[in-house]
């Protein structure tokens, strides 16, 4: 049984600026908005710019600007993941993991490591295959800390795609070699202290989620709802990127598509209006009683009529 919402219910935007907010983040934080407006509840905005190398100048701002056109609205935030005190939050939550002996460095390159590593079944990715569990392979390298998993990630139900995790995953980075935090400590750290009840994100984050829950069991904290949604594709069947054809939210707007256009086309693409519909945010959330259950299981590609090239 899908969880109910409640006054209570919080949820997050959480757009990496290193890129442009494309249909599949405008589409993903939609549905955030619509489960958070429809429940009374809170939306915080949180800027992941852990990576400063990654980061693209001006990309945060857009973000907000981009969210603020479609009507995407918040209530807490910007926060950033980079500021001094989220930076502080990280590393307590390092120090607890450390000393409950959940942590180990590590001294392997993604390169030595994957050489070895093989998947299971030939399925997904390769996974660490745990060389430095009983020691760093390099102790004369700068370590990163890995977090030691017993087996495979906890089982959780996605509103979506139901019985979830349970994987094998290999252990994996809590705070990189060159000291930076990584995404999945990160996240977990902000999700706890922000109190979010309901983590709506894209499909492609469906392992990261079983990782998160490990983190989130370790710090004894109680995990978020989760929510994913099927990711949009480009013209090609893979991920939205900008050699297939993905473009920011931005550039449709500036070629003149409406706020209401886009809206109808993301709300179709979810099941609450029919193609071809205009829409205010209003009218999406008139119709999203029978959202999570209507939301279409499939990925699909998403063509905006106007402006698009
Ligand atoms: N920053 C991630 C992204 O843009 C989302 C992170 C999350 O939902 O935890 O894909």
């Amino acid at each position: 049984m899908p969880a109910l919402p409640s006054p209570t219910y919080r949820t997050r935007y959480a757009p990496s600026p290193t890129g442009e907010m494309h249909l599949g983040h405008a589409r993903t934080h939609l549905v955030a908005w619509l489960r958070a407006r429809a429940a009374g509840g809170r939306i915080v905005m949180r800027i992941d710019d852990l990576d400063p190398p990654r980061v693209r100048p001006g990309a945060a701002d857009a973000f907000l600007r981009d969210h603020e056109w479609l009507g995407l609205d918040w209530d807490e935030g910007p926060v950033f993941q980079s500021a001094p005190e989220r930076q502080a939050a990280y590393a307590e939550a390092l120090v607890a993991l450390e000393a409950a002996g959940h942590l180990y460095p590590c001294t392997c390159s993604r390169r030595e490591w994957m050489e070895i590593a093989s998947a299971p079944h030939g399925e997904g990715p390769p996974r660490y295959p745990g060389t430095c569990r009983a020691g760093p392979s390099h102790p004369e390298r700068p370590a990163a800390l890995r977090f030691r998993l017993h087996g495979p990630t906890p089982r959780f139900d996605d509103l979506v795609f139901g019985p979830s995790g349970g994987t094998d995953e290999g252990d994996f980075v809590v705070r990189r070699a060159d000291g930076l935090v990584a995404y999945q400590l990160a996240v977990v750290v902000d999700d706890r202290e922000q109190r979010i009840t309901e983590v709506v994100r894209g499909a492609d984050l469906l392992a990261a989620t079983g990782l998160q829950r490990a983190l989130f069991a370790a710090l004894g904290a109680p995990a978020p709802a989760a929510l994913h949604v099927p990711l949009v594709l480009g013209k090609d069947g893979e991920r939205l990127a900008k050699r297939n054809g993905a473009r920011g939210v931005r550039r449709y707007r500036e070629e003149g598509l409406e706020a209401e256009e886009l809206l109808g086309l993301l709300g179709a693409s979810l099941g609450l209006v029919p193609p071809g519909s205009r829409a205010t945010r209003a009218e999406l959330l008139e119709r999203s009683e029978t959202l999570v259950e209507g939301l279409p299981r499939k990925p699909l590609t998403l063509t905006p009529e106007r402006g698009d090239a």
